[in-house]
């Protein structure tokens, strides 16, 4: 078995507002329990608002109010034999790993680049400090090399954001996340805002990259395509929890839960005639989810006691574990 390189247990967190006198609790990862291993890349998968985006955070050690951690751990196994604890971290040791071990591609990162540096400004600012005692002139020539990979001439650095192409700017911002080499990159949504062939590039030279450094990424997308091109594994998110997991493969060959399969059923097809079914309701509120398993009010199997109890992933015949009392 691979080894593992980053594992979360038990993880429950919320974000916690007072607004007018009023305490609000938004319950957005319940139970969250995750083995991710070297040198794959980790898909997790799930609609608007289920809570990909927040448990990436809390996965990355950013837990910052109005977000708390409730229970669970989060744990980064980058010394073999000493795992440090992201959750409890002092800031020091987040900012020993950040970059070098652990990097980020957020949601729309492309506006990160700031408008007023030119490119290699921006490397300067966020890579530069991290590469120990390396002449800056090194740091050009490495940075210039690295580029090239991702298929960026060195002119580039002397350019200003506006004025390259949106697929160009994302390419920089992945060119940012592995300059340091780091063990894990958390990408979410990194090609959202792209058109599909722009898209199927980026994803193109980010496996190739990750095949030739051999780091883990961390893949958040709604994009079930994208999933099937990148993943090794996939998880699936629902309300918070996650109602599969499994290999790629086993994944869209053999879903076992009732909301994967409706996930997969919906992937338009070439000569699709029939319109495709769609789930009744809309997700919970997080605020106040559904008691017992929070797919239940939409599950069109559930049974009385899918309102009582909540269910934990389970190993299935088709390969994955799903969080089903019915499952299999
Ligand atoms: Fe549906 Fe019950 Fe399975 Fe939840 S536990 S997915 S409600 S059958």
């Amino acid at each position: 078995m691979t080894e593992e390189i980053l594992r979360s247990t038990g993880l429950r967190a919320s974000y916690i507002t007072h607004l007018f006198g009023m305490n609000r609790e938004v319950k957005v990862v319940d139970d969250v329990s995750l083995s991710i291993r070297k040198n794959e890349v980790f898909g997790i998968a799930g609609e608007s608002g289920c809570g990909k985006t927040t448990l990436l955070k809390l996965i990355a050690g950013f837990c910052r109010p109005p977000l708390k951690v409730q229970s669970g751990s989060v744990e980064f196994m980058g010394d073999p034999g000493k795992p440090l604890s992201l959750l409890e971290a002092t800031d020091e040791e987040l900012y020993g790993i950040r970059w070098r071990q652990i990097s980020y591609i957020m949601q729309g990162s492309m506006n990160v680049l700031n408008p007023v540096r030119r490119i290699y400004k921006s490397f300067i600012d966020f890579a530069y400090p991290h590469m120990g005692r390396m002449a800056e002139k090194d740091f050009r020539d490495s940075v210039t090399a690295h580029l090239d990979k991702l298929r960026l001439g060195k002119e580039v650095l002397d350019s200003y954001p506006h004025e390259l192409s949106g697929g160009m700017r994302q390419r920089v911002t992945i060119g940012l996340a592995t300059i340091c080499s780091p063990s894990i990159i958390i990408a979410d949504e990194p090609t959202t805002a792209l058109d599909v062939v722009v898209q199927r590039e980026t994803l193109g030279l980010m496996k190739r990259l990750q095949r030739e450094l051999g780091h883990t990424i961390i893949l958040v997308t709604h994009d079930l395509a994208v999933h099937a091109n990148m993943a090794d594994r996939i998880a699936i998110m629902y309300a918070g929890t996650i109602a599969e997991e499994g290999s790629t493969k086993d994944i869209f060959e053999a879903p076992a839960h009732p909301y994967t399969q409706h996930l997969i059923r919906s992937l338009p097809h070439i000569g699709d005639k029939e319109r495709k079914g769609y789930l009744k309701g809309a997700p919970p509120n997080l605020a106040d989810p559904p008691a017992g398993c929070r797919f239940h009010p939409r599950c069109p199997i559930a049974i009385a006691r899918c309102a009582q109890e909540a269910p934990s992933l389970k190993a299935c015949s088709g390969g994955t574990r799903a969080a089903c009392f019915l499952a299999d």
